[in-house]
């Protein structure tokens, strides 16, 4: 599983850090992912992230 942050629709709130820390880290104003591939024990909060993300900006391929 991979995560994608689009950086243009990223508005640098700051809820993926929290909720999966594993995999999501802000770096100025935006979020970037952290790790190539999402570890096994980070992929439900990956997903949730993805979900929760109010700018829709988090996108999971498997
Ligand atoms: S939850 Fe979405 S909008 Fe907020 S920092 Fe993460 S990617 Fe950006």
């Amino acid at each position: 599983m991979k995560a994608i942050v689009d950086q243009e629709a990223c508005t640098g709130c700051g809820l993926c850090e929290q909720t999966c820390p594993e995999v999501f880290e802000m770096d100025g104003d935006k979020a970037k992912v952290m790790v190539e591939f999402v570890p096994d024990g980070s992929r439900d909060c990956a997903v949730q992230a993805a979900d929760e993300c109010p700018a829709s900006a988090i996108s999971i391929e498997e």
